[in-house]
């Protein structure tokens, strides 16, 4: 067999075979393939897609080409959430502890943030000694003891996909929904749980820019769920906004145990809400979903979730004393002001540009072996929507970077909204729910 005939054929639109997808992902894998050749199929992709059967058949390749887990040792309901990545995107902090306050086990591979979106291992990252690269067994019993845990991924889940997704990084190849999707389903059906929960972001700050993109490549990992008989639930969110009011590590952590003390934004509990009602009513077949969100309200007012997330950073061998004092953070050097250039309401238009600003500011890598500084990042004083007056506060820079890029960061910054004259229309926070 030669990759040069695979290429030609993905080219051509037609659908390559079980054993062409093997010899792929097994060359990919052991490095037998030549980059350039991996990276002319995957743009071949791009243009001509993948037939429910290739995709499932390459997933399973991906799958294969490590070891997968084994979680019979949990014992209980067990979801995996998963987010296709955000501005300001902390809900897997809160949804962990909330869903284990509620009897299901949340069990968690997450990965570090590369480009806009900020990742979850980088915000507990910023807890010192907190312990994210668990073995197996270490995973397991922090599972069982207080109901979740988050850690990094193993070197040997699907290794495919780490040498795909690094070679996908630096050919313009990251933004194809089938590989995406693959991606993403291979290393969930690795980890191996009863329920896959899913949160596709949509809007100017993800992957999925519009609802049409956003739908397909929520169907596109229900088709892989289905070929491998695992329940998949998708829920749509918007990403036109940022979550919450908090973007970069220690400032979202703060944001989060806000919102485990029932203090934080409405959205990320709309979202949390919705998420953990889904899958408590998935693990209990009696419950409608009006009945499981109403459980998830009342969990809020309960002390449990701050609990359990205390007990999830002591578990993992994290400073409790940073989560319990995270108001007495140093400050960064600077702390810049956005201001209002005249009056009206505030339309947040690119989401994109404020991830990238917040990674400008240090809060973030542009390449995969940039230092984050933990306390930088963005606060929004203002919201999509709110009525501003002139020089009024729109957001506040946190960054320790050198002050001559103030000028820099001041016209990016100015760069993710306009005032305007009327209301914005805000879209609905959730957008679909597919399953
Ligand atoms: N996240 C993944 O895990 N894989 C991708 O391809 C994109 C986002």
């Amino acid at each position: 067999m030669y990759m040069i005939d695979l290429i030609q054929k993905k080219k051509q639109g037609l659908e390559l075979t079980d054993s062409e997808l093997t010899f792929l992902v097994q060359g990919i894998t052991n490095e037998t393939i030549p980059d350039y050749q991996i990276t002319a199929w995957a743009m071949a992709v791009y243009f001509q897609g993948m037939t429910k059967r290739e995709l499932i058949a390459f997933t399973k390749a991906m799958l294969n080409s490590g070891q997968t887990l084994d979680l019979k040792a949990v014992k209980g309901f067990k979801v995996d959430k998963h987010s296709t990545g955000g501005v300001g995107d902390k809900t897997s902090l809160v949804f962990a502890p909330v869903a284990a306050s509620l009897g299901l086990k949340v069990c968690k591979m997450s990965g570090k943030g590369l480009g806009i979106t900020g990742g979850t291992i980088d915000k507990l990252l910023a807890i010192p000694n907190f312990k994210t690269e668990l073995s197996t067994a270490e995973f397991i019993a922090t599972i069982n003891k207080v109901g979740f845990s988050i850690t990094g991924q193993t070197a040997n889940l699907v290794p495919a996909d780490k040498k795909l997704y690094a070679l996908r990084d630096v050919s313009g190849t990251i933004d194809i929904l089938e590989l995406i999707a693959a991606s993403v389903m291979s290393k969930k059906i690795a980890l191996g749980t009863d329920l896959i929960l899913l949160d596709v972001k949509c809007g100017t700050g993800a992957f999925a820019q519009d609802l049409a993109a956003a739908r397909k490549l929520a169907n596109l990992m229900i088709d892989i769920g289905q070929g491998f008989h695992k329940q998949v639930i998708v829920v749509i969110s918007d990403m036109n906004r940022p979550l919450g009011r908090a973007i970069g590590n220690a400032l979202e952590l703060k944001e989060v145990v806000a919102s485990l003390e029932n203090q934080g934004p409405d959205d990320l509990k709309e979202l949390v809400v919705n998420l953990t009602g889904l899958a408590l009513a998935a693990s209990n077949k009696k419950l409608t979903l009006a009945a499981a969100k109403n459980q998830v309200i009342k969990t809020f007012n309960s002390p449990k979730p701050l609990k359990l997330f205390y007990d999830f950073v002591v578990a993992q061998g994290g400073d409790l004393n940073y989560i319990k004092n995270l108001n007495k953070l140093p400050a960064t050097k600077h702390i810049l002001l956005v201001k209002a250039n005249n009056e009206g309401y505030l339309d947040f238009n690119n989401i994109y540009f404020l991830g990238e600003l917040s990674v400008l500011l240090g809060a973030g890598r542009i390449v995969k072996d940039d230092i984050i500084d933990p306390l930088a990042g963005i606060i929004l004083k203002q919201v999509h929507g709110d009525q501003v007056k002139k020089n009024q506060v729109i957001m506040e820079l946190h960054t320790n970077k050198e002050i001559t890029r103030e000028k820099e960061f001041q016209e990016l910054a100015l760069k993710t909204f306009t005032i305007k004259g009327e209301k914005p229309k805000l879209s609905k926070l959730i957008l679909e729910i597919i399953m």
